[in-house]
Formats: structure tokens, C-alpha cells, sequence
């Protein structure tokens, strides 16, 4: 077993393909451990953490990604978040038996949204339609048909595992051929070869060991390894914003008959409890700063 919890950049150098690995294990075990989550949306759930990291090295930008599918079939959500220092976290929503589902099953009729939303300037949206037979397929083609890039995306699970290792071809790089017949090749040879990595390999090596397996007769440099950590977004003031978005008449009403309003995050399952004084002080104008400094149960 290796060190984990990881995403690292390379490049075939004379291919003019660039590369991204990753390997997640307590990101991905903590996400497993807030709930219940039968296998097969275990897997999905993994299988998308790992996605979200890989486009997050690709796709530049300063912010939060999020990678979602709402679907019309057993599992009606499933969400990753990722920041560009790759920190996530990730959910589903099912109801039902999954018991040998796969991906287009569970999700059912339903398209995957890929939302940036930059720290400065609009947040933007890309649609992927989830015509492939899973979710590497469906994120090759969105990066076929937005982007008009040739990508390779291969996406792994198992023993608590999660992983990914992602190709894509740069047609200005200078090493590459200009003959796009030559560049077609190019590609072909070199996710042939990317082609016969296994689960096990990926998910028991580093980075360099499957990259040396892979393309060992290759000039390949490889990046500084960057750190992958679960982490949740929501806080105390968060939840003040949304519950005064809901509005006091209905917290009101809830206090009426519970006596406090009790939020948990979905994510990381954190409590947020406001009772009667929190709420009434959630609609004054000095609301702002009490709120930090309020209780919070664990
Ligand atoms: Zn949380």
C-alpha cells in the first residue's frame, strides 16, 4: 500500500499528452462514513470524487467546482464539490434497492452538470449529456464536444479506494506533430498503452510506478504531487443565511412545535442548532455578528 489521498500532473513529453493521476483513500473513507451507502452508489460516489479532482487540475480556475447528477431513477442526487486546492466533499440521495444497478440505471433519466463557480466573476455551467455507458465515457464526450479536445478518462474503485488517471491531447504543444492524420496516431498509441491499466494497479501504486508500467518507453516528467482532503464548507453563519432565506414565519412556526430548529449538514452530518433567541436574532439587524459566536452541537 502506498500514500494516498493524491493528484499529480505529468507529461508525455514527445506525445504532446498531458496527464493527471490520482489516488483517494481517507478523502474517500470519510465521505463513505457519513452515510449508510449501499455498494454500487459507493462506487459511483468514488468514481466521481476521483473525477472531480482530475477536471479540477485541467479545467483553471480559482474557486469551487461541483459535479452533479439529479436523476429521475433510484438515486435522485449525486454531488461532488471540489475547490481548486482540492479539497471536496461529496453526497447522494437514493431510495430503494441499488442492488445491481449501474450508473445509467441508478441515475436514470438525467443530465451531469459541471458548475464553476469562480471566487471572482460568473459562476458557468456545462451540460453533459449521460449518453455513455458510465461516467468516464460521459465526461470524455463533454470534453470531445466542449472543449474539441481528444481526452481519455479512467475512472477506478475498490477497498475503500478511489482513483483516476486522465489523458488528453495538447494540439499547440510544440513536441507533437502538426499533421493531425500523425497526431491521431500519436493518440491512439499512447491511450492504447494508458488502456491496459488495471483497478489493482491503480489503486495499490504511486503515481511513478504506474506511470513507469504504462509508458515505460517514454519520456515522461512528472509533477510535484499535490495533497487531496476531505473538507466541508458549511458553518454556523452559512446555515443562519439559509435558514433567512426560509423565512421567519415558518422558523417560527417550527420552534412552536420543537423548540428549536435543528439543521445538519448533509454532508458531514455537522449539527446547527438555533433556538428561540438564535432565530429571533437571525431577523435583527445585529444579527451578523452574534451568529459566530452561538452554540453549536457536534
Ligand atoms: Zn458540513
Amino acid at each position: 500500500m502506498t500514500s494516498s489521498d493524491i493528484s499529480q500532473r505529468f507529461m508525455i513529453n514527445d506525445s504532446g499528452v498531458r496527464g493527471q493521476w490520482t489516488l483517494l483513500d481517507a478523502s474517500f473513507q470519510t465521505v463513505l462514513a457519513k452515510h449508510d451507502y449501499p455498494l454500487e452508489i459507493q462506487a459511483v460516489l468514488g468514481e466521481m470524487m476521483a473525477a472531480a479532482i482530475l477536471l479540477t487540475s485541467t479545467l483553471k480556475f480559482e474557486g469551487s467546482m461541483t459535479i452533479q447528477a439529479r436523476g429521475t431513477g433510484t438515486v435522485s442526487l449525486l454531488t461532488v464539490e471540489c475547490t481548486h486546492d482540492n479539497k471536496l466533499r461529496a453526497i447522494a440521495r437514493w431510495e430503494g434497492d441499488t442492488s445491481g444497478m449501474d450508473f445509467r440505471t441508478m441515475v436514470g433519466d438525467s443530465t451531469l452538470g459541471i458548475t464553476i463557480s469562480p471566487l471572482q466573476g460568473e459562476r458557468y455551467q456545462g451540460i453533459v449529456p449521460l449518453d455513455g455507458e458510465n461516467l468516464s465515457q460521459c465526461l470524455e464526450s463533454y470534453f470531445q464536444y466542449s472543449e474539441q479536445l481528444r481526452t481519455q478518462i479512467q475512472l477506478f474503485h475498490g477497498n475503500n479506494r478511489a482513483g483516476g488517471l486522465f489523458l488528453q491531447i495538447l494540439p499547440t504543444h510544440s513536441g507533437i506533430k502538426t499533421d493531425p492524420e500523425a497526431q491521431k496516431e500519436e493518440w491512439e498509441r499512447v491511450t492504447a498503452l494508458a488502456g491496459t491499466l488495471t483497478a489493482e494497479e491503480l489503486l495499490n501504486l504511486d503515481c511513478s510506478t504506474v506511470l513507469h508500467r504504462l509508458f515505460h518507453e517514454e519520456s515522461v516528467q512528472l509533477f510535484q504531487p499535490e495533497p487531496v482532503l476531505f473538507q466541508c464548507t458549511c458553518s454556523r453563519q452559512r446555515t443562519a443565511d439559509a435558514l433567512i432565506q426560509i423565512g421567519k414565519e415558518e422558523l417560527d412556526s417550527v420552534i412552536a412545535t420543537e423548540g428549536k430548529v435543528d439543521v445538519s449538514c448533509q454532508f458531514c452530518n455537522e449539527r446547527y442548532v438555533f433556538d428561540a433567541v438564535d432565530v429571533a436574532l437571525l431577523f435583527t439587524d445585529a444579527s451578523s455578528e452574534s451568529i459566530d459566536s452561538g452554540k453549536s452541537i457536534n
